[in-house]
C-alpha cells in the first residue's frame, strides 16, 4: 500500500539552527528538542520521511559533498540514539549544494529537489506534509501542491511575522515544534480519514 509522506526542512526544523552559521562539522549537530521522538512516532504512523535541504555552504567552499554526507550520518545516528533506536535512515535525504545566485531550479523555494524526492517516495499526495520553519518552504511546498507546516522553532517565530504581514504563503498549520507537527498531523489524518 502507498505511505504518506512528510517532506521535511533539516536546518531548523530538526537540528538546532545556528542562526547565521552553517553547521559545518557534525559536532555541531545538535537535535532541536523533541525532534527524535517525531521522527520516530511518524515512522511509526507510516510515514516515509524525505529531507530536503538548501546547502549553500557547499557552493561557497565551505564544506564539500563528503563533509555533508558524515553531517548527515551523523544526523541519523542522533536520532537513533536519542529516540532510542537500533535503526533509522531517512527514506530519503537531498540537497541544493547550490549558492542562491546561481539561479537553479532545487533550491528552495524552486521545487526542483521536493519533486524529485515525490518521485522517488511515491507518496499519497493529500496525506502527505512539508514541515519547514523559512518563506522558502513554504513557498515550496505551497507550488508543488504539498501542504505545509511552519514549525517555530529555527526562524519559525520571524517567518510567522511575514506570514502576518502577507509576505510569503500561509501555511496549513502552525506548530511550535518537530513533535508538535507530526502529533498534528496524525490527528488531523485520523479526523479527516475517509
Ligand atoms: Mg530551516
Ligand atoms: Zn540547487
Amino acid at each position: 500500500m502507498r505511505q504518506p509522506a512528510l517532506f521535511l526542512d533539516r536546518d531548523g526544523t530538526i537540528n538546532v539552527d545556528l542562526i547565521g552559521n552553517y553547521v559545518l562539522h557534525p559536532d555541531k549537530l545538535q537535535l532541536v528538542p523533541g525532534a527524535a521522538t517525531a521522527l520516530s512516532e511518524a515512522r511509526a504512523a507510516g510515514f516515509k520521511l524525505g529531507v530536503v535541504t538548501n546547502q549553500a555552504c557547499i557552493g561557497k567552499g565551505l564544506l564539500t559533498h563528503e563533509g555533508l554526507a558524515k553531517i548527515h550520518e551523523h544526523l541519523e545516528y542522533l536520532v537513533r540514539q536519542e529516540a532510542n533506536l537500533d535503526r533509522f535512515h531517512f527514506d530519503d535525504l537531498r540537497y541544493c549544494p547550490h549558492r542562491a545566485d546561481e539561479g537553479c531550479a532545487c533550491r528552495k523555494p524552486n521545487t526542483g529537489m521536493l519533486e524529485a524526492a515525490i518521485a522517488t517516495l511515491n507518496p499519497v499526495l493529500d496525506r502527505s506534509f512539508f514541515i519547514g520553519d523559512k518563506p522558502a518552504d513554504l513557498g515550496c511546498a505551497n507550488k508543488a501542491g504539498i501542504r505545509s507546516i511552519l514549525v517555530l522553532t529555527g526562524y519559525g517565530s520571524e517567518t510567522l511575522k511575514e506570514v502576518e504581514a502577507g509576505k510569503c504563503p500561509t501555511p496549513y498549520a502552525v506548530c511550535t515544534n518537530l513533535l508538535e507537527a507530526v502529533r498534528w498531523i496524525s490527528e488531523d489524518l485520523r479526523t479527516h480519514q475517509s
